[in-house]
């Protein structure tokens, strides 16, 4: 049995749906987690916003359109008046709920709740669809199964127990389908997996019950050379080693949710990228083995802020490097890459929450210097050291025109990590994609 996992665009209108409901029957009997249709979730945190402003006329407003949109999903969607009247019916007590919180307080907990409303409407849209075609689909509610903890990490141990319940509860459906991103807290209370978190769901679901597959099926045929959206003449990557995988997540490759290969990896399960739009494409396998020594692919994470910290007290002063991770670490901010020389550090890291009282703190150690505004370009690939590859020097040797910040080689086999201005990025991008593909 496998988990397939259909993204925002893949769900994003009536004949996609119909598209993936008929990928899903070709595919035998497995377990499908649906995101929310394309723009949703991105509307229900503009009427969050709305109702955090007290502004109730503008989260009426959107309401009254994404419902609008929604009607006339159902009026494509299905054949028979009773499947319309049933995901009518269903989508009316989901807008009616989300319009009560115009009244009374609004707070976080209010704003998942809303969170929560794409996910499942567009499982329950297909769900109709599935029965109104004699499909046997049986759904399964994420808000039953999928918990975090304190943490905000999976709980496991529940999140297994409790999905193998509800699937063995129903031996003979053809397909069990849920809820991709929303879950509930050690409260109880509805929650979610983070933006793009569906993927997330997938490699859990795959994980606690031991699946032979997770599939990510998306928009594009694999995970590329280089994001499509920048750069020209990428083309797919058929094999990436998980430790690869999850570097590209990290750095930027918005194909993968960062935190969705942790899971598949530690159970050793492989993970593919496919396409709806091309499903014969072969796609990226994901996996324990990949072709060695060799480059795969690049991306870029933004909104990165480097931070320099120059001492003249540094020489032989251990003790140094230790003082300005607690400070990083007393502020809850991680730290992405890091340079040293004899005299000075530079980190850089994304979340700049609590930038000023880190400046401030880290002044009573050295002088800083902070530089906004930039990008890490991430190459990805097997590149141990000792295995003869040029990379390193081919990727110097492609950023020539530009200014690199910083460069980190050797942190681990798969990465080499250059710091760029933002307004290098897509011109960084091409000439790496061009040198090193
Ligand atoms: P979904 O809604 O299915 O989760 P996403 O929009 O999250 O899909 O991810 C797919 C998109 O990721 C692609 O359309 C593409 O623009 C983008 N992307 C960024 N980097 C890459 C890459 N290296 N390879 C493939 N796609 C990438
Ligand atoms: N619907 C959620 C989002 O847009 C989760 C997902 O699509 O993965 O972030
Ligand atoms: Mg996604």
């Amino acid at each position: 049995m496998k988990v397939l996992k259909f993204g925002g665009t893949s769900v994003g209108s009536p004949e996609r749906m119909r598209h993936v409901a008929e990928l899903v029957k070709e595919s035998g009997r497995n377990i499908v987690v649906l995101s929310a249709m394309s723009g949703t979730t991105n509307t229900l945190v503009e009427i969050a916003d709305y109702l955090h402003k007290h502004n109730v006329p503008g989260a009426q407003e959107t309401v009254n359109t994404l419902r609008q949109k929604y009607s006339s999903v159902i009026e494509e969607l299905y054949r028979e008046d009773e499947s319309k009247r049933r995901a009518k019916d269903y989508l009316d007590r989901v807008f009616n709920f989300i319009l009560r919180f115009t009244e009374g307080e609004f707070g976080m907990a209010e704003e998942k709740e809303i969170l929560a409303q794409g996910e499942l409407m567009s499982t329950m849209l297909m769900q109709i669809y599935f029965e109104e075609n004699g499909v046997r689909s049986v759904l399964l509610p994420a808000l039953e199964y999928m918990r975090i903890t304190d943490e905000g990490e999976p709980d496991m141990k529940f999140v297994a127990n409790h999905l193998r319940r509800l699937v063995e509860l129903e031996p003979d459906a053809e397909v069990w389908l849920t809820q991709g991103y929303i879950c509930r807290n050690s409260r109880g209370e509805v929650d979610n997996l983070r933006r793009g978190g569906s993927d997330y769901s997938a490699s859990i679901i795959g994980a606690v019950l031991n699946l032979d597959e997770i599939q990510i099926w998306t928009d594009i045929d694999g995970m590329h050379t280089g994001d499509p959206r920048f750069v020209e003449n990428t083309r797919p990557v058929s094999r990436l080693h998980f430790e690869e995988a999850a570097e590209l997540a990290y750095f930027g490759a918005k194909i993968l949710h960062p935190t969705c290969v942790l899971p598949a990896k530690l159970h050793n399960i492989p993970v593919r990228l496919l396409n709806t739009l091309d499903p014969s494409a072969p796609g990226t396998m994901i996996a324990n083995f990949a072709p060695d020594g060799t480059v795969k692919a690049v991306a870029a994470k933004d909104n990165v802020t480097a931070i320099k910290i120059k001492s003249g007290r540094m020489l032989l002063a251990y003790g140094f490097l230790h003082k300005v991770f607690e400070t990083f670490d007393n502020y809850h901010t991680a730290i992405d890459l890091m340079a040293t020389s004899e005299v000075g550090v530079t980190v850089t890291i994304d979340n700049t929450e609590h930038l000023a009282d880190i400046v401030d703190e880290l002044k009573r150690f050295g002088t800083v210097t902070v530089d906004s505004d930039m990008v890490i370009i991430c190459i990805v690939g097997d590149f141990a050291w000792d295995n003869g590859h040029s990379y390193c020097s081919q990727a110097v040797e492609a950023l020539k025109p530009l200014s690199v910040r910083m460069i980190s080689y050797g942190g681990s086999n798969y990465n080499i990590s250059m710091l760029v201005k933002a307004g290098d990025k897509v011109k960084a991008l091409n000439l790496l994609n061009n040198k090193l593909f």
